[in-house]
């Protein structure tokens, strides 16, 4: 499927492809367990020498296909369906860092990856260093230590919407032996591939664009099988060296390219679960299905109402990369060329009061918890998602006391900017 067909098809057909006398459509196995005919058969299932299902905690049917489909559209070898963003981006980085490792990350990530980064993680032993995304290659590159397993990053920064320079991050993270791992939840694979600029690993929480309807949390992990784990042997020795819990099978010599991907399910999913649900594959498979006409429509009303805010009296600043002075502009035209997405930040003139009133003037669009779904929402991220951050830890993510994100879904374009409008003539 993956090299055949460009992405649109693989939105719709890709995944899964049924044979003879098999429903047209993906369907929901629900199902704990999988039957064989002999103890052997089932032997070989848990010694990694065959491979199929036999319980729903590591691998069901209708979650695998969903991750095939997301595999091929992101050009990679396979992917692990998770049951949240925030586990997907867990295991990306706990499948390569144990107790007494290190990792470093942009300081321009979501919120929620903020916390379990510094706060979470680091109970587990693991440190992470955070360094401003823009600054020159040499400042990033103080960094890392000898036990440095990783780079991080987020294609478009949620919620402050700048934009990485992927190639930059990924000849860094390559001259340090180490993966690049990149959240591509705000630009999809529609949008950028990360793994044609370098990126080794791929992130995302299909809650936002690729569900599209806000109807189910999950999160994928996609390996592009093209990083050298051997080359560093010594480095990544949960990958490189026998596993005892497998009859001492060693990942990358058992798997080769899929070995990131294999030790994830065969670890990670055997030990902590976390698996999406196949009702949530279902449901995401089916917003998956419109993903590349949902896209164009998003970036289409987010560029129309950028400008709108942009030239509006009121309006104090606009963060958008397809406005021409935006900082991040040219890196959108180079990784970006068809359009970023639907999310904008910006704020109003006055103080945040007028803000919270501007915001709670508005009609159809709702302040919610959410983004990237197909219904206009807002946000004020120092009050909402990131009020457990300080000031000085608020303008280090990126985000401005007075920010707001606006969520532009795809309704008409016209009736979002009037709902902007009635609202900011209230200020
Ligand atoms: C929402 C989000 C997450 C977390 O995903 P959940 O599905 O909410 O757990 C991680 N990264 C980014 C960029 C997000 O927007």
């Amino acid at each position: 499927m993956q090299k055949k067909y460009k992405s649109g098809t693989l939105c719709v057909q890709g995944g899964w492809t049924p044979k003879k006398g098999e429903p047209r459509v993906l369907p929901i196995y629900q199902s704990t367990t999988f039957k064989y005919d002999t103890s052997e058969q089932m032997a070989r299932l848990f010694d990694l020498e065959d491979s199929g299902y036999f319980y729903s905690r590591l691998q069901n049917p209708t979650v695998d296909a969903v991750g095939a489909k997301i595999a091929a559209l992101e050009g990679g070898v396979g992917a692990v369906m998770t049951a949240s963003g925030q586990a997907a981006n867990f295991y990306a980085i706990f499948n390569i860092c144990q107790a007494g490792d290190h990792f470093v990350s942009a300081t321009t990530i979501y919120g929620g990856t903020y916390n379990l980064f510094t706060v979470t993680l680091k109970k587990l032993g693991i440190e992470v260093t955070l360094v401003d995304p823009d600054a020159p290659v040499e400042e990033i590159e103080k960094a890392f230590r000898p036990n440095t397993k990783a780079l991080f990053g987020e294609t478009i920064s949620n919620p402050s919407v700048n934009v990485l320079d992927i190639e930059k991050f990924a000849s860094i993270a390559h001259k340090h032996g180490v993966p690049l791992i990149i959240d591509n939840t705000f630009a999809t694979p529609i949008n950028c591939r990360p793994f044609e600029w370098g990126a080794d690993i791929v992130t995302h929480s299909t809650t936002k664009y690729m569900d599209g309807h806000a109807v189910a949390v999950g999160g994928a992990v996609v390996d592009s099988g093209n990083f050298d784990w051997e080359a560093y042997h010594d480095k990544f020795t949960g990958l490189t060296e026998p596993d005892e819990s497998y009859h001492g099978l060693t990942y990358t010599k058992a798997f080769g390219k899929a070995a990131y991907i294999t030790k994830m399910v065969a670890q990670l999913m055997r030990d902590l679960g976390s698996i999406m649900s196949p009702e949530n594959a279902f449901l995401l498979n089916l917003g998956l299905e419109t993903l590349h006409l949902r896209m164009p429509r998003h970036c289409e009303n987010a560029q129309r109402i950028a400008e709108y805010l942009k030239a509006h009296p009121k309006v104090k600043w606009v963060n958008y990369c397809g406005l021409p002075d935006s900082q991040y502009y040219s890196l959108a035209q180079k990784y970006l060329p068809n359009g970023a997405c639907g999310v904008l930040a910006f704020g109003v003139e006055g103080t945040k009061e007028d803000a919270i009133n501007f915001m709670d003037n508005l009609q159809f669009i709702a302040i919610v918890t959410h983004v990237a779904d197909a219904r206009s929402c807002i946000l004020h991220p120092a009050s909402h998602t990131h009020r457990q951050l300080s000031d000085e830890q608020l303008l280090e993510a990126g985000v401005a006391p007075d920010l707001m994100r606006l969520s532009v879904g795809i309704e008409d374009v016209d009736d979002i900017i009037a709902d902007l409008e009635q609202a900011l003539e209230k200020i």
